[in-house]
């Protein structure tokens, strides 16, 4: 039998309370088929369609990793809307509840920048954000992201298709090579295929199926 407990993992202990109070017990299959990986820190592309669990996924490899104590930006997760930023930061914060004093911060576009920056200054350990947005920071110098650790690229099909190839490109520059990434998306155009190659390093490709 495939072992697709969560407690097949080793993941932390506050973790793994988390998901029992989350009621998650059982792995989906894209989550089965990636956390191993994730959690030897592993480079991987992962094709699921939607609501097949990739955010849990790449939040519990993000988190894993994590290390409270060093105040620093360890992980940045990008997605293409504002909407879908929310929901990855509010998945997240429920994963990590219970890890003492851990800073979750969103950035995205439409509304204003100001009280972004006041966040930023007050330091963070993971940053949830939109493409425009992030990219905004960095250029005007109030996001730092040399200690980044780990990069997600969520819905990296639907990022593309909004136009987000370059924004990426410059956003990636600023983030150490040495670092693992993680990329999701639905479909596997042309298109994330060569973002990848620029992107990832050596990546595992993880391809769950639709079942009929
Ligand atoms: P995707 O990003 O693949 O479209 P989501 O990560 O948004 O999908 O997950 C879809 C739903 O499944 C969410 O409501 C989430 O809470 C739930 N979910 C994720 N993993 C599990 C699990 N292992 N057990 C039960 N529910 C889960
Ligand atoms: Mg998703």
């Amino acid at each position: 039998m495939t072992a697709t407990a969560f407690s097949s993992l080793a993941l932390p202990q506050e973790l793994t309370d988390n998901l029992s109070t989350l009621g998650y017990t059982q792995m989906t299959p894209v989550q089965a088929q990636s956390l191993p990986v994730i959690l030897q820190g592993k480079d991987i592309i992962a094709q699921a369609k939607t609501g097949s669990g990739k955010t849990a996924a790449f939040s519990l490899g993000v988190l894993a990793k994590l290390n409270v104590k060093r105040f620093r930006i360890q992980s940045l997760i990008l997605c293409p809307t504002r909407e879908l930023a929310e929901q990855v930061a509010e998945e997240v914060r429920k994963l990590a509840r219970g890890i003492h004093n851990i800073k979750v911060l969103t950035l995205c576009g439409g509304v204003s920048i100001g009280p972004q920056i006041g966040s930023l200054e007050h330091g963070a350990h993971i940053i949830v954000g939109t493409p425009g947005r992030v990219d905004d920071h960095i250029r005007k110098g109030t996001l730092r992201l040399n200690d980044v650790e780990t990069l997600v690229l969520d819905e990296a099909d639907q990022m593309l298709d909004m136009g987000f190839q370059d924004t990426l490109d410059a956003i990636v520059e600023s983030i150490p090579n040495q670092r693992q990434t993680l990329l999701f998306s639905a479909t596997y155009p042309k298109s994330i295929a060569a973002i990848a190659e620029r992107v990832l390093s050596n990546p595992e490709m993880i391809k769950v199926e639709e079942e009929q």
